[in-house]
């Protein structure tokens, strides 16, 4: 078992206090990234005793509990690059649509695709993602619409958890869209048998006027419940629904996007220990609205960010990316953009326990970058992660800074 000593590091971010399941964004500020040291004791972060066996010079960095991406939609097949240049010159979405664009152009690709296929181009962009920070991801079902093929996709996610250096969890979203053949309803109780016939740690929808309803949402908080699953929500993205309220009644972890979402739900939204998700690089590359996120931050919302990596909305993979979108267009500070993709986004997926923020116990997963927090979001788009550590064991350094590994103890 290696001990590895992370040495005089000029920022380290440490929450208030220890134990925090989530923080409301509230008391962002009280988050703090003051100079030090910290030990990586085999897989956990640890306290000094005996040996050191790797020291690393952290002078000049910041030291940072890996990013939790907890919403991506991993692993899909394929891109769809001639979309967006069609979506960016102006051509409307209906004949997008009409020309096979969409999910569903998505889902073909899927079905075309072999496993192997799926999986390689998962685990390349799985590494990129290592490259930019990200220890912890979620990825989602949804481009199956067969009963069938959501099956293979779920199986494909953990295929997935058992190839990559991160931690992973898969999310049933089964209800995606609406497959040809069915209703939303009769396509409901397939999704309830899914439910029952795969293994799955949360369960999702896409509520929108194209896709499903409140009270589809409804019903899988039902299904959820009645199987101890957490409930997570696309909700509020292109139009104001109203699916807050449904969504905090059904207890559910999370709603995602809020770009459309109603004054009058903000403040039980915050109020509330559902985590607000947000999803900047959608907004940005989709040119939608908004999420309220100043105000939600204000109101003390479990506010979270992720990448929402797919190939259609946000074919973005990096978190720095979207802090340096969070922190100019919503207006949030570093702490709050870093907390957001950090402690709040490993509560998402019932990980805060485990990883989430640098705290004696946890497991080992941090990350170093070679500038103060501040030049995350300022220098943007510049990757700013020299080091990556996962369960204690140093799984990519930038050839720039292995220097910065090569102290011996
Ligand atoms: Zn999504």
């Amino acid at each position: 078992m290696t001990t590895v000593w992370i040495a005089g590091a000029d920022e380290v971010l440490r929450p208030p206090e220890d134990g925090l399941p989530y923080l409301r964004h509230d008391r962002a500020e009280q988050m703090t990234l003051e100079g030090g040291d910290l030990l990586l004791d085999g897989d956990a972060i640890g306290t000094f005793s005996g040996e050191v066996s790797l020291r690393v010079d952290a002078r000049g960095c910041t030291v940072l509990p890996g990013f939790v991406d907890c919403h991506t939609h991993l692993p899909f097949a394929g891109w769809r690059a001639d979309e967006y240049e069609m979506k960016v010159t102006g051509v409307p979405y209906e004949q997008i649509a009409r020309s096979g664009g969409g999910i569903a152009s998505s889902a073909r690709a899927f079905g075309a695709a072999s496993d192997e296929a799926i999986l390689a181009q998962a685990r390349t962009i799985a590494g990129e993602m290592l490259t930019t920070g990200t220890t912890t991801f979620e990825g989602k079902t949804g481009y199956g619409l067969s009963v069938d093929a959501e099956r293979r996709a779920v199986r494909l996610g953990r295929a997935l958890g058992e190839q990559v250096e991160q931690s992973t969890r898969v999310t049933g979203l089964f209800a995606h869209a609406v497959p040809t053949g069915f209703t939303a309803d009769a396509w409901m109780d397939e999704v309830e048998r899914l439910a029952d016939t795969t293994d799955v740690d949360a369960l999702d929808i896409y509520v929108e006027t194209v896709a499903f309803a409140n009270e589809h949402l409804e019903r899988l908080g039902r299904i959820a419940a009645a199987r101890g699953l957490p409930l997570r929500a696309h909700v509020e993205q292109f139009a104001a629904n109203r699916s807050v309220p449904v969504a905090l009644a059904a207890g559910a972890r999370s709603v995602d996007h809020l770009a459309c979402l109603q004054p009058e739900d903000l403040g039980p939204l915050a109020a509330s220990e559902t985590a607000a998700v947000l999803l900047p690089g959608a907004e940005f590359l989709g040119d939608e609205a908004l999420a309220p996120a100043r105000a939600l931050a204000d109101a003390g919302a479990i506010c979270v960010l992720g990448t929402d990596l797919n190939p259609g909305t946000s074919p973005v993979a990096s978190i720095p990316a979207i802090v340096g979108l969070a922190v100019r267009r919503y207006g949030w500070s570093v702490r709050e953009a870093l907390l957001a993709c950090t402690l709040n986004a490993a509560y998402v997926l019932g990980m805060s326990d485990e990883v989430g923020s640098l705290e004696t116990g946890k497991r080992a997963d941090v990350i170093l970058l070679d500038t103060p927090a501040a030049h995350l979001p300022y220098r943007f788009a510049r990757n700013p992660v020299c080091a990556v550590f996962v369960a204690g064991r140093p799984v990519w350094v930038r050839p720039d800074s292995a220097w910065r590994l090569e102290g011996g103890a």
